[in-house]
């Protein structure tokens, strides 16, 4: 039977070969940063897809990405660079943070002049966490680093209420899908924490659908892409788009009968996808920087996903799904959790039980 390769062996891809498993699909992350000449059995019928939109050349992700069947395959370079994506996002007239490339001869005077007194810099590719971003602040005269010049594009500093952001997904038959809303917590630019559902967002659900769907009817997509927005009051700006599954849309493991990863799997693969019901409230922690903790599997109600990884400061290595049949409940393990989590831990998670409130 036929196969699903993904560019790239981290977590995202651990997680739909897990998500696969019990549909009895074969799913097969790939470490495309090896520098093995392996030739990979890939059939006519096998299904490409990725859980990155960058990589680097290599004799693998060489032999995956020039698959016919690698899906979404020219969407990736076009998202991966901040420049092509706000460029799309403005033909195809979905709100975002006004913008420019920083080029040879733009001045720090002319992006003050234009966006205001704090201007963030975002180089074109390679950011994630918040990395690859620069403030501009016209009161300390900060200047555009030599080697940002048109690497990177320059964005209004927006003064948002929250954040929030949408998975869904489109079927090979321009059907699209769609997770209800989700809360984001961001702490120096890394998703900290995400809550979903939450009636209180609802009246947005409807105009983040448009939105992606837009997109992803724009782009012929297939599968699951995600969009981060800021809210400005009814409004919402894109922040910025990821043609895969999301670390916003982990909460799906525990909330949904199909989690983001299986309904990807089941986009690519042509299979049925019923209406998504998510019923109770999820809150879900990202494990950033932290040692493993046994204690984390006595909190009633816990789901932990640890990825394994060496743990770094500021580094993702897994997180923790919270479920429980109502809020209170969902509080309740975070007081428990709170217990069990350093001091940089403490603010956010009272920021998610004042949600819960
Ligand atoms: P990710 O890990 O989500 O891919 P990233 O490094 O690609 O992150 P962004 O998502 O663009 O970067 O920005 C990270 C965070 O920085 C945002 O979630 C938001 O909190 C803040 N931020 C980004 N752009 C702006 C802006 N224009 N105004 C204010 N804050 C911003
Ligand atoms: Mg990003
Ligand atoms: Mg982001």
């Amino acid at each position: 039977t036929a196969k699903i390769w993904v560019l790239g062996d981290g977590q995202l891809g651990a997680m739909m070969r897990h998500a696969g498993m019990p549909l009895a699909l074969d799913v097969r992350p790939v470490d495309i940063m090896s520098p093995s000449e392996e030739k990979l059995p890939l059939a006519a019928d096998d299904i490409i897809t990725a859980e990155r939109e960058q990589w680097p050349e290599s004799c693998l992700s060489r032999q995956l990405s020039e698959h016919p069947n690698f899906i979404n395959g020219p969407v990736f370079g076009r998202l991966a660079d901040r420049y092509t994506q706000k460029s799309l996002l403005d033909d195809l007239a979905v709100a975002t943070a006004p913008w420019e490339l920083v080029e040879d001869q733009t001045e720090e005077a002319e992006l003050h002049n234009a966006y205001g007194e704090r201007v963030l810099l975002k180089r074109r590719t390679g950011g994630y966490d918040g990395k690859g971003q620069h403030w501009l602040k016209q009161a300390e005269n900060t200047s555009i680093p030599a080697d940002w010049r048109n690497q990177a594009i320059a964005e209004q500093a927006i003064n948002f209420d929250e954040e929030v952001s949408l998975v869904g997904a489109r079927s090979a038959d321009g059907r699209c899908h769609f997770y209800p809303l989700a809360l984001n917590l961001h702490q120096d630019g890394i998703l900290m924490a995400s809550i979903s559902p939450l009636t209180r967002l609802s009246p947005l659900q409807a105009k983040a659908e448009a939105m992606l769907s837009r997109i992803m009817d724009a782009l012929n997509y297939v599968g699951v892409m995600a969009m981060e927005c800021f809210r400005v009051g009814d409004t919402l700006l894109v922040n910025e788009l990821a043609p895969r599954v999301h670390n916003s849309g982990h909460w799906t493991q525990a909330g949904c009968h199909i989690s983001q990863f299986e309904l990807h799997l089941r986009a690519l693969a042509k299979l049925p996808i019923p209406e998504l019901k998510p019923a109770l409230p999820i809150a879900m922690v990202n494990l950033i920087g932290v040692d493993h903790d046994s204690n984390w599997l006595s909190i009633p109600g816990a789901e932990l996903y640890w990825y394994n990884k060496e743990v770094r400061p500021g580094r993702k290595v897994g997180h923790l799904n919270l479920d429980a049949s109502d809020n209170a409940e969902v509080i309740d393990a975070l007081l428990a959790l709170q217990t069990w989590m350093p001091e940089q831990y403490q603010a956010p998670l009272s920021w998610i039980m004042n949600e819960l409130q």
